[in-house]
This record gives structure tokens, sequence and C-alpha cells, in this order.
């Protein structure tokens, strides 16, 4: 499922930006799998920074993931980072794995 197709569900949120996603068809990258070992997900996470980083509404992205509190990578952040950055899950997965100070 791609991000646009996200956010057929969400009507309280302006989500034009999500036209100008780099990363249409790459659902994979952005959500892991099931048991997804943390070495597969810094490597996928890795694909999926490099996509954001050549996106021109990353910072929309991101801050909608912030204010939403979304799952998988956004805008150019991971969960972690997200968490980090003080916008926790509600039900954190990755998170909940490691410490973050
Ligand atoms: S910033 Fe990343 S996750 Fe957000 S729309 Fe762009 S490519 Fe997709």
């Amino acid at each position: 499922m791609a991000i646009g197709e996200l956010f057929a569900f969400r009507e309280w949120d302006d989500t034009t930006w999500s036209e100008l996603a780099e990363c249409k068809g790459l659902s994979a990258i952005f959500f892991p799998p099931a048991a997804e070992r943390p070495q597969a997900r810094e490597r996928r996470e890795a694909q999926a920074r490099e996509v954001c980083h050549s996106c021109e509404v990353m910072y929309e992205c991101r801050d909608f993931a912030r204010r939403n509190r979304e799952y998988g990578f956004w805008g150019g952040e991971s969960e972690e980072e997200r968490h980090a950055a003080g916008y926790r899950l509600i039900a954190p997965i990755g998170v909940r794995a490691r410490v973050i100070s």
C-alpha cells in the first residue's frame, strides 16, 4: 500500500503534498515486514532515507507523520527518530526493543 493510499481514510489533514511523493510504489522499503531483524531494518531504512532526501515534500511529509503518530519511515525519519523528537507512537514497535535517550 503506497502512502497516498493510506490517506483515503484521513479527512482531517492536508495531504496534497503526497502527490509529489518520490516513494510511490516503494512501500516495501518504508514499512517493515514482520519479524524484521535490526540489521535488515538498518539496510531498509538507509534505502528509504536516500529516497526521502531526493523528495521535494520531505518536510511536509515529516510534519504529517509527526502530527499523526505514523508508523514506518516518513519524511526522512524512522519511527525511532520521530519518537526521539518527541512524537511518541501509541504502541511503538522498533523503539520498544531499543533504548532512546
Ligand atoms: S519524504 Fe519520503 S516518505 Fe515522504 S513522501 Fe517523500 S519519499 Fe515518501
